[in-house]
């Protein structure tokens, strides 16, 4: 574990270093209460912390308070060493936000075991915290194909919306859908069309710019956003996507699909003012007319 001790005794500072590094932990050591926040405002900070009371810069109670409020960091554990030991102090040094308190001077027992205990802790959190995104991935992602799923990427477009009104900018939004798709699935097997499906959308992912989003709508159905995006630039994105598709066949495990997509789109002018859901209606209805034109084709569908 790494640890970060603020000391500005020499002697203790010693007697803390040799035992902690003979415990196996890697150190980050200071000699003032400044130089500790220095080290705890760097990106990848130690998150267990040996604090002395007083040093000279930032005391410990004072880093203690400050390290609080930095709410976006991951969880801090300090550990105040202190040679105050009244039942004040103790109280002083909880309420500024410390974790446990060893007073001084110490066995080194007892600060091996609250190490420990704080390793548990840290440890702890961690496992919580990764569990939590892996769970956030999962809530907003297809498993399938790993893009956003409907959810998400309809919370992205009305995000999206609102910042192109906001920053007076145009916004596209594009429907694509795979060309006869039920056919690589009567043909190849249900496991080969996921085979395609997955590969579609990674070839959608890679045509698109790192600032677009792209989920999936429905089963071979996409949602593509471009922010940033007016008539002409949406018409020549979904362009190139359509002409990629149709003359690099996908190449899978599960043998070359010829696949092509037909692309319903809008684009939103940000001095207008219009619903999600007839947004999403433009979109869907200009789909339909690609398809009856005999897909592989871009159409735009205009808001009234
Ligand atoms: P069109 O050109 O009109 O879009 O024809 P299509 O065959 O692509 O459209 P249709 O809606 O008739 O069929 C879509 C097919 O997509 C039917 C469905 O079984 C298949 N599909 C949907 N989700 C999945 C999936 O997750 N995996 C696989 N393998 N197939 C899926
Ligand atoms: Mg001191
Ligand atoms: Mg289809
Ligand atoms: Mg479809």
């Amino acid at each position: 574990m790494r640890i970060l001790i603020a000391e500005d005794d020499r002697v203790t500072r010693r007697f803390l270093e040799a035992h902690l590094k003979r415990w196996g932990h890697d150190l980050v050591v200071c000699e003032d209460g400044n130089q500790a926040w220095a080290e705890l405002n760097k990106e990848d900070a130690p998150k267990l912390v040996v604090l002395d009371w007083i040093m000279p810069g930032m005391d410990g109670p004072t880093l203690c308070r400050e390290v609080r409020k930095m709410e976006t960091r991951p969880y801090t554990y300090i550990i105040l060493l202190t040679a105050k030991s009244g039942k004040e102090d103790i109280i002083e040094g909880l309420e500024a936000g410390s974790d446990d308190y060893i007073t001084k001077p110490f066995d080194p027992q007892e600060l091996r075991v609250r190490i420990r205990a704080a390793t548990r802790i840290i440890q702890l959190q961690e496992d919580l915290f990764e569990a939590l995104r892996a769970s956030e991935f999962q809530a907003t992602h297809d498993s399938l194909t790993g893009l956003w799923n409907r959810h998400a990427i309809l919370g992205i477009l009305q995000r999206e919306l609102a910042r192109a009104a906001r920053e007076s900018r145009h916004l596209t939004l594009v429907m694509a859908d795979i060309d006869h798709f039920k056919q690589i699935n009567d043909v190849h097997g249900h496991l080969a069309g996921d085979v395609a499906l997955r590969e579609t959308a990674l070839k959608l992912t890679s045509g698109i710019r790192p600032y677009d989003s792209v989920g999936r709508y429905g089963g071979e159905e996409f949602l593509l956003i471009l922010p940033g995006c007016d008539q002409d630039s949406g018409r020549s994105l979904s362009e190139r996507l359509r002409s990629d598709f149709e003359l690099n066949p996908v190449i899978t495990s599960e043998g070359i699909f010829h696949i092509t997509l037909s692309f319903g789109a809008v684009a939103i002018d940000p001095s207008t003012n219009h619903e999600l859901d007839d947004i999403i209606g433009v979109a869907d209805a200009a789909l339909y007319r690609a398809k009856a034109k005999g897909r592989n084709t871009v159409e735009f569908g205009q808001l009234a």
